[in-house]
């Protein structure tokens, strides 16, 4: 899969992300194409438009993007698309993995999106004093997992069917 080069609405290069969150980002209105492949189309029921390989985005972001984004409890959801760490389910809350009580921080290596109920169950305790182990390791977000979250990428997750595989 290509990916896409994004610039800031300044022009600076900030980052690249997926072909198909480009095409999400422009038809979202959020970005414009300012270059397309020559040969290559997204094409789907009401849609065939050349596959951007650079777009600009509309507003100009603010945002660390060559550093570590800014922790969150609103990005830790979002990084973790809104999956409860410890089954999987949908997750409303932010769980410490090392909890607050015993010297654990805000940050992204230490934060997980939980359901309330597995929230609740593991209490202040870590997940192997609560036998609760984590589906996957928390993560920084990368230079373009921050922009997107920057502009919203709770939206971008809607990916429409037809846009899994370019034409
Ligand atoms: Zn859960």
């Amino acid at each position: 899969m290509r990916d896409t080069l994004v610039l800031n609405a300044s022009f600076e290069p900030l980052s690249t992300v997926t072909l198909n969150r480009a095409v999400v980002l422009v038809l979202q209105d959020k970005a414009v194409v300012e270059q397309a492949h020559p040969e290559l189309r997204m094409r789907g029921a009401a849609l065939d438009i050349p596959a951007p390989r650079v777009i600009r985005l509309c507003r100009y972001v603010r945002v660390p993007f060559r550093r570590q984004a800014p922790w969150s409890r609103r990005g830790v959801l979002v990084r973790d698309r809104h999956k409860c760490a410890y089954c999987g389910r949908r997750a409303t809350t932010v769980d410490h993995v090392v909890p607050r009580a015993q010297g654990g921080q805000d940050s992204w290596l230490n934060t997980v999106a939980s359901c309330a109920d597995d929230n609740h169950r593991k209490a202040a305790r870590t997940p192997e004093q609560a036998g609760m182990p984590l589906l996957r390791r928390p993560f920084e977000p990368t230079p373009a997992d921050a922009m997107l979250l920057a502009l919203g990428r709770d939206e971008l997750e809607a990916l429409p069917e037809w846009l899994a595989q370019p034409a």
